[in-house]
Protein backbone atom coordinates (compact mmCIF):
# COMPACT_ATOMS: atom_id res chain seq x y z
CA UNK A 1 0.00 0.00 0.00
CA UNK A 2 1.37 3.60 -1.00
CA UNK A 3 -0.49 5.90 0.29
CA UNK A 4 -0.02 9.73 -0.86
CA UNK A 5 0.66 13.75 0.19
CA UNK A 6 -2.70 14.12 -0.84
CA UNK A 7 -3.15 18.44 -1.40
CA UNK A 8 -6.58 18.52 -3.10
CA UNK A 9 -9.12 21.10 -2.30
CA UNK A 10 -12.07 18.90 -2.16
CA UNK A 11 -12.78 15.47 -1.68
CA UNK A 12 -9.73 16.07 0.07
CA UNK A 13 -7.29 13.50 2.36
CA UNK A 14 -8.67 12.23 5.57
CA UNK A 15 -7.52 10.90 8.71
CA UNK A 16 -5.65 7.22 7.77
CA UNK A 17 -7.11 5.76 11.10
CA UNK A 18 -10.87 6.17 9.85
CA UNK A 19 -10.33 5.14 6.58
CA UNK A 20 -8.96 2.03 8.30
CA UNK A 21 -11.59 1.74 10.75
CA UNK A 22 -14.35 2.16 8.05
CA UNK A 23 -12.75 -0.76 6.11
CA UNK A 24 -13.09 -2.71 9.30
CA UNK A 25 -16.13 -2.43 9.55
CA UNK A 26 -16.99 -3.12 5.96
CA UNK A 27 -18.35 -6.14 6.25
CA UNK A 28 -20.02 -6.36 9.30
CA UNK A 29 -20.32 -3.60 11.29
CA UNK A 30 -20.56 -4.40 15.55
CA UNK A 31 -21.64 -7.62 15.18
CA UNK A 32 -24.65 -6.45 12.41
CA UNK A 33 -23.71 -9.00 9.97
CA UNK A 34 -23.54 -6.27 7.11
CA UNK A 35 -21.88 -2.92 6.29
CA UNK A 36 -23.53 0.45 7.54
CA UNK A 37 -23.67 0.95 3.63
CA UNK A 38 -26.74 -1.94 3.91
CA UNK A 39 -28.39 -0.83 6.81
CA UNK A 40 -32.24 0.63 7.26
CA UNK A 41 -31.60 4.43 7.98
CA UNK A 42 -34.00 3.46 10.86
CA UNK A 43 -32.52 0.78 12.55
CA UNK A 44 -31.23 0.80 15.86
CA UNK A 45 -27.82 0.73 14.89
CA UNK A 46 -27.78 3.33 12.58
CA UNK A 47 -29.84 5.69 15.13
CA UNK A 48 -26.65 5.41 17.64
CA UNK A 49 -24.46 6.40 14.82
CA UNK A 50 -26.50 9.54 13.36
CA UNK A 51 -27.15 10.53 17.11
CA UNK A 52 -23.54 9.90 18.67
CA UNK A 53 -22.27 12.03 15.58
CA UNK A 54 -24.69 14.94 16.55
CA UNK A 55 -23.96 15.12 19.72
CA UNK A 56 -19.98 14.99 19.20
CA UNK A 57 -20.09 17.73 16.45
CA UNK A 58 -22.20 19.45 19.50
CA UNK A 59 -19.19 18.83 21.99
CA UNK A 60 -16.09 19.98 19.60
CA UNK A 61 -18.30 23.44 18.41
CA UNK A 62 -19.94 23.34 21.78
CA UNK A 63 -23.18 24.57 20.23
CA UNK A 64 -26.17 25.80 22.16
CA UNK A 65 -29.22 24.05 22.58
CA UNK A 66 -31.04 26.64 20.59
CA UNK A 67 -29.57 25.60 17.37
CA UNK A 68 -29.95 22.91 15.15
CA UNK A 69 -27.85 20.20 13.46
CA UNK A 70 -28.97 19.08 10.46
CA UNK A 71 -27.45 16.25 7.74
CA UNK A 72 -28.35 17.18 4.55
CA UNK A 73 -27.69 16.55 0.53
CA UNK A 74 -27.21 18.62 -2.17
CA UNK A 75 -23.84 20.02 -1.62
CA UNK A 76 -22.66 23.40 -0.08
CA UNK A 77 -24.51 24.51 -3.53
CA UNK A 78 -27.43 23.46 -2.63
CA UNK A 79 -27.38 25.74 0.25
CA UNK A 80 -26.63 28.85 -2.10
CA UNK A 81 -30.71 28.36 -2.85
CA UNK A 82 -32.11 26.86 0.61
CA UNK A 83 -30.90 29.86 2.33
CA UNK A 84 -32.89 32.89 0.30
CA UNK A 85 -35.73 30.28 -0.06
CA UNK A 86 -35.69 29.84 3.77
CA UNK A 87 -34.27 33.18 5.07
CA UNK A 88 -35.83 36.02 2.74
CA UNK A 89 -38.64 36.86 4.44
CA UNK A 90 -37.76 40.75 3.55
CA UNK A 91 -36.79 39.46 0.55
CA UNK A 92 -33.42 41.38 1.11
CA UNK A 93 -29.68 40.14 1.94
CA UNK A 94 -26.20 41.54 1.50
CA UNK A 95 -23.63 39.46 0.57
CA UNK A 96 -19.74 39.81 0.79
CA UNK A 97 -18.14 38.70 -1.71
CA UNK A 98 -14.71 37.24 -1.24
CA UNK A 99 -14.59 34.62 -4.07
CA UNK A 100 -16.20 32.31 -6.60
CA UNK A 101 -18.42 30.15 -3.89
CA UNK A 102 -19.52 33.87 -2.67
CA UNK A 103 -20.54 34.75 -6.23
CA UNK A 104 -22.14 32.03 -6.94
CA UNK A 105 -24.07 32.04 -3.56
CA UNK A 106 -25.22 35.30 -4.47
CA UNK A 107 -25.90 35.20 -7.94
CA UNK A 108 -28.36 32.43 -6.89
CA UNK A 109 -29.65 34.77 -3.80
CA UNK A 110 -30.68 37.21 -6.85
CA UNK A 111 -33.28 34.51 -8.29
CA UNK A 112 -35.22 34.36 -5.00
CA UNK A 113 -34.72 38.24 -4.22
CA UNK A 114 -32.94 41.50 -4.12
CA UNK A 115 -29.44 40.77 -2.98
CA UNK A 116 -26.79 43.30 -2.76
CA UNK A 117 -22.97 42.85 -3.30
CA UNK A 118 -22.23 44.73 -0.44
CA UNK A 119 -18.39 43.95 -0.32
CA UNK A 120 -16.19 42.39 -3.39
CA UNK A 121 -12.47 41.58 -3.63
CA UNK A 122 -13.04 40.92 -6.91
CA UNK A 123 -11.07 44.34 -7.78
CA UNK A 124 -7.75 42.14 -7.22
CA UNK A 125 -8.90 38.57 -7.92
CA UNK A 126 -10.02 38.10 -4.89
CA UNK A 127 -6.93 38.32 -2.87
CA UNK A 128 -7.62 39.41 0.43
CA UNK A 129 -10.70 40.53 3.01
CA UNK A 130 -12.35 43.69 2.36
CA UNK A 131 -13.00 45.82 5.58
CA UNK A 132 -16.12 44.75 6.78
CA UNK A 133 -16.25 46.96 10.40
CA UNK A 134 -18.24 49.90 8.70
CA UNK A 135 -20.25 48.14 5.86
CA UNK A 136 -23.83 49.84 4.32
CA UNK A 137 -25.96 46.98 5.69
CA UNK A 138 -29.14 47.15 4.53
CA UNK A 139 -31.78 48.40 6.82
CA UNK A 140 -34.19 45.38 6.38
CA UNK A 141 -31.62 42.83 5.33
CA UNK A 142 -32.72 39.29 6.27
CA UNK A 143 -28.82 38.28 6.84
CA UNK A 144 -25.78 38.94 5.94
CA UNK A 145 -23.79 36.30 3.58
CA UNK A 146 -20.43 35.89 3.76
CA UNK A 147 -18.03 32.48 2.66
CA UNK A 148 -16.08 32.57 5.14
CA UNK A 149 -12.60 30.34 3.76
CA UNK A 150 -12.18 31.02 0.18
CA UNK A 151 -11.27 28.09 -0.59
CA UNK A 152 -9.80 28.96 -4.40
CA UNK A 153 -7.88 32.13 -3.60
CA UNK A 154 -6.52 30.55 -0.28
CA UNK A 155 -8.14 34.14 2.37
CA UNK A 156 -10.10 34.06 5.54
CA UNK A 157 -12.24 36.43 7.43
CA UNK A 158 -10.02 36.89 10.87
CA UNK A 159 -12.79 38.52 12.39
CA UNK A 160 -16.32 38.49 11.08
CA UNK A 161 -17.85 41.20 9.76
CA UNK A 162 -19.69 44.03 11.82
CA UNK A 163 -23.37 43.04 10.12
CA UNK A 164 -25.27 45.53 12.30
CA UNK A 165 -27.49 43.22 14.23
CA UNK A 166 -28.49 41.34 11.22
CA UNK A 167 -28.16 37.69 10.83
CA UNK A 168 -25.10 35.78 9.67
CA UNK A 169 -24.74 32.78 6.96
CA UNK A 170 -21.64 31.55 6.91
CA UNK A 171 -20.29 28.97 4.47
CA UNK A 172 -17.42 27.42 6.32
CA UNK A 173 -17.12 24.39 4.05
CA UNK A 174 -13.36 24.04 3.30
CA UNK A 175 -12.57 25.65 7.45
CA UNK A 176 -15.25 23.47 9.35
CA UNK A 177 -14.14 22.31 12.42
CA UNK A 178 -10.32 23.62 11.93
CA UNK A 179 -9.97 26.07 15.12
CA UNK A 180 -13.40 26.70 17.66
CA UNK A 181 -15.59 29.25 15.99
CA UNK A 182 -18.38 31.04 18.54
CA UNK A 183 -21.57 29.61 17.18
CA UNK A 184 -23.52 32.39 19.27
CA UNK A 185 -22.62 34.99 16.63
CA UNK A 186 -24.31 32.78 13.66
CA UNK A 187 -27.29 32.50 12.70
CA UNK A 188 -26.34 29.65 10.09
CA UNK A 189 -23.40 27.94 9.31
CA UNK A 190 -22.73 25.41 7.10
CA UNK A 191 -20.22 23.49 5.08
CA UNK A 192 -20.14 20.52 2.53
CA UNK A 193 -18.00 17.53 4.34
CA UNK A 194 -16.27 16.55 1.46
CA UNK A 195 -13.31 19.60 2.28
CA UNK A 196 -12.28 19.13 5.95
CA UNK A 197 -14.96 16.12 7.16
CA UNK A 198 -15.69 13.33 5.17
CA UNK A 199 -17.31 11.95 1.80
CA UNK A 200 -19.02 13.98 -0.90
CA UNK A 201 -22.21 13.97 -0.63
CA UNK A 202 -23.43 15.57 2.86
CA UNK A 203 -23.85 18.62 4.31
CA UNK A 204 -24.09 20.10 7.28
CA UNK A 205 -26.18 22.81 8.04
CA UNK A 206 -26.45 24.58 11.91
CA UNK A 207 -29.37 26.99 12.14
CA UNK A 208 -31.01 29.39 14.98
CA UNK A 209 -34.01 27.41 15.87
CA UNK A 210 -35.62 31.16 15.18
CA UNK A 211 -34.75 30.81 11.98
CA UNK A 212 -36.66 27.57 11.13
CA UNK A 213 -40.13 28.45 10.15
CA UNK A 214 -43.05 27.39 8.04
CA UNK A 215 -42.75 31.21 6.56
CA UNK A 216 -40.48 30.14 3.21
CA UNK A 217 -40.80 31.77 -0.07
CA UNK A 218 -44.02 30.09 -1.98
CA UNK A 219 -43.23 27.35 -4.00
CA UNK A 220 -40.23 25.93 -2.09
CA UNK A 221 -40.03 22.52 -2.17
CA UNK A 222 -40.71 20.12 0.62
CA UNK A 223 -37.27 18.94 0.58
CA UNK A 224 -35.79 22.44 0.69
CA UNK A 225 -37.21 23.59 3.90
CA UNK A 226 -34.80 23.68 6.70
CA UNK A 227 -38.57 22.77 8.65
CA UNK A 228 -38.92 19.36 7.14
CA UNK A 229 -35.48 17.97 8.25
CA UNK A 230 -35.29 19.94 11.54
CA UNK A 231 -39.04 18.66 12.53
CA UNK A 232 -37.50 14.91 11.77
CA UNK A 233 -33.64 15.23 12.36
CA UNK A 234 -32.54 14.68 9.96
CA UNK A 235 -34.27 12.04 8.65
CA UNK A 236 -37.46 12.85 6.89
CA UNK A 237 -36.01 10.67 4.12
CA UNK A 238 -33.05 8.46 3.43
CA UNK A 239 -29.98 10.82 4.64
CA UNK A 240 -26.29 10.40 3.21
CA UNK A 241 -26.28 7.23 5.72
CA UNK A 242 -22.69 6.30 5.35
CA UNK A 243 -21.42 9.68 4.29
CA UNK A 244 -22.95 10.55 7.89
CA UNK A 245 -21.12 7.41 9.63
CA UNK A 246 -18.01 8.56 8.43
CA UNK A 247 -18.51 12.36 9.67
CA UNK A 248 -19.03 10.81 12.84
CA UNK A 249 -15.83 8.72 13.02
CA UNK A 250 -13.92 11.92 12.15
CA UNK A 251 -15.81 14.01 14.66
CA UNK A 252 -14.57 11.00 16.98
CA UNK A 253 -10.97 11.45 15.66
CA UNK A 254 -10.86 15.16 16.45
CA UNK A 255 -12.13 14.45 19.74
CA UNK A 256 -9.39 12.26 20.13
CA UNK A 257 -6.78 14.83 19.29
CA UNK A 258 -7.86 17.19 21.73
CA UNK A 259 -10.91 18.89 20.07
CA UNK A 260 -10.63 22.65 18.11
CA UNK A 261 -7.69 24.16 20.30
CA UNK A 262 -5.33 21.29 19.95
CA UNK A 263 -6.86 21.27 15.99
CA UNK A 264 -5.90 25.07 15.63
CA UNK A 265 -2.65 25.10 16.94
CA UNK A 266 -1.44 22.02 14.64
CA UNK A 267 -3.46 23.83 12.04
CA UNK A 268 -1.15 26.73 12.26
CA UNK A 269 1.99 25.16 13.27
CA UNK A 270 1.70 23.14 9.59
CA UNK A 271 1.09 27.00 7.59
CA UNK A 272 3.64 28.84 9.38
CA UNK A 273 5.76 26.31 7.47
CA UNK A 274 4.52 26.58 4.59
CA UNK A 275 3.78 30.16 4.68
CA UNK A 276 7.96 31.11 5.98
CA UNK A 277 9.04 29.61 3.16
CA UNK A 278 6.98 31.06 0.49
CA UNK A 279 8.43 34.67 2.42
CA UNK A 280 12.03 33.65 1.88
CA UNK A 281 11.95 31.94 -0.83
CA UNK A 282 13.82 33.57 -4.55
CA UNK A 283 11.13 31.15 -6.42
CA UNK A 284 8.03 30.84 -5.22
CA UNK A 285 5.54 33.19 -3.33
CA UNK A 286 2.12 33.30 -1.95
CA UNK A 287 -0.69 35.09 -3.58
CA UNK A 288 -2.80 36.35 -0.91
CA UNK A 289 -2.72 39.62 1.35
CA UNK A 290 -0.38 38.45 4.47
CA UNK A 291 -3.15 39.09 6.72
CA UNK A 292 -5.83 37.29 5.51
CA UNK A 293 -4.14 34.23 4.87
CA UNK A 294 -6.18 30.95 4.97
CA UNK A 295 -4.89 28.00 7.25
CA UNK A 296 -6.48 25.58 4.85
CA UNK A 297 -5.55 26.53 1.22
CA UNK A 298 -2.31 27.71 0.46
CA UNK A 299 -1.86 29.48 -3.26
CA UNK A 300 1.43 29.84 -4.50
CA UNK A 301 3.52 30.58 -7.92
CA UNK A 302 6.34 31.06 -9.61
CA UNK A 303 5.40 33.27 -11.93
CA UNK A 304 6.24 31.84 -14.63
CA UNK A 305 3.43 29.38 -16.26
CA UNK A 306 6.03 26.85 -17.60
CA UNK A 307 7.97 26.24 -14.49
CA UNK A 308 4.49 26.11 -12.59
CA UNK A 309 3.51 23.06 -14.77
CA UNK A 310 6.78 21.41 -14.10
CA UNK A 311 6.95 21.82 -10.57
CA UNK A 312 3.33 20.16 -10.20
CA UNK A 313 4.72 17.47 -12.59
CA UNK A 314 7.36 16.43 -10.85
CA UNK A 315 6.04 16.76 -7.22
CA UNK A 316 3.56 14.38 -8.25
CA UNK A 317 6.37 12.19 -9.48
CA UNK A 318 7.44 12.48 -5.91
CA UNK A 319 4.43 11.34 -4.40
CA UNK A 320 3.00 15.33 -3.65
CA UNK A 321 -0.96 15.07 -5.46
CA UNK A 322 -2.94 17.34 -6.59
CA UNK A 323 -1.30 20.71 -5.90
CA UNK A 324 -2.08 22.39 -9.13
CA UNK A 325 -4.38 25.85 -8.80
CA UNK A 326 -7.76 26.18 -8.91
CA UNK A 327 -8.29 27.15 -13.47
CA UNK A 328 -9.20 30.76 -12.67
CA UNK A 329 -6.09 31.77 -10.31
CA UNK A 330 -3.28 28.81 -11.80
CA UNK A 331 -0.30 28.14 -10.44
CA UNK A 332 -0.32 25.94 -7.47
CA UNK A 333 -2.36 25.75 -4.23
CA UNK A 334 -1.56 23.18 -1.16
CA UNK A 335 -4.44 22.54 1.08
CA UNK A 336 -3.39 21.07 4.12
CA UNK A 337 -6.74 20.41 6.07
CA UNK A 338 -6.83 18.86 9.08
CA UNK A 339 -5.89 15.49 8.25
CA UNK A 340 -2.83 16.33 6.38
CA UNK A 341 0.05 15.54 8.89
CA UNK A 342 2.59 18.23 9.22
CA UNK A 343 5.43 15.72 7.86
CA UNK A 344 3.44 16.00 4.59
CA UNK A 345 4.10 20.08 4.66
CA UNK A 346 7.65 19.58 5.73
CA UNK A 347 8.45 16.67 3.00
CA UNK A 348 6.55 19.71 0.51
CA UNK A 349 8.32 22.47 1.65
CA UNK A 350 11.59 20.18 1.27
CA UNK A 351 10.65 19.10 -2.49
CA UNK A 352 10.34 23.15 -2.97
CA UNK A 353 13.34 23.88 -1.96
CA UNK A 354 15.15 20.68 -3.85
CA UNK A 355 13.22 22.46 -6.87
CA UNK A 356 13.85 26.04 -6.44
CA UNK A 357 18.17 25.09 -6.28
CA UNK A 358 17.67 23.50 -9.77
CA UNK A 359 15.41 25.58 -11.45
CA UNK A 360 16.40 29.12 -10.22
CA UNK A 361 19.33 30.73 -12.01
C1 LIG B 1 -16.25 23.26 -2.40
C2 LIG B 1 -16.98 24.43 -1.91
C3 LIG B 1 -18.33 24.66 -2.25
C4 LIG B 1 -19.10 23.75 -3.19
O1 LIG B 1 -19.36 22.55 -2.58
P1 LIG B 1 -20.28 21.45 -3.27
O2 LIG B 1 -20.51 20.50 -2.16
O3 LIG B 1 -19.49 20.90 -4.42
O4 LIG B 1 -21.52 22.11 -3.72
C5 LIG B 1 -18.95 25.76 -1.71
N1 LIG B 1 -18.32 26.59 -0.90
C6 LIG B 1 -17.02 26.41 -0.55
C7 LIG B 1 -16.36 27.38 0.36
C8 LIG B 1 -16.32 25.33 -1.06
O5 LIG B 1 -15.03 25.15 -0.72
Amino acid sequence: MARVYNFSAGPAVLPEEVLQEAADEMLDYKGTGMSVMEMSHRSKAYDTIIKEAEADLRELMNIPDNYKVLFLQGGASQQFAMIPMNLMKNKKADYIVTGQWAKKAYQEACIYGQANKIASSEDKTFSYIPDCSDLPVSEDADYVYICENNTIYGTKFKTLPNTKGKTLVADVSSCFLSEPVDVTKYGVIYGGVQKNIGPAGVVIVIIREDLITEDVLPGTPTMLKYKTHSDNDSLYNTPPAYGIYICGKVFKWLKKKGGLSAMKEYNEKKAQILYDYLDESKLFHGTVRKEDRSLMNVPFVTGNEELDAKFVKEAKEAGFENLKGHRTVGGMRASIYNAMPIEGVEKLVEFMKKFEAENLG
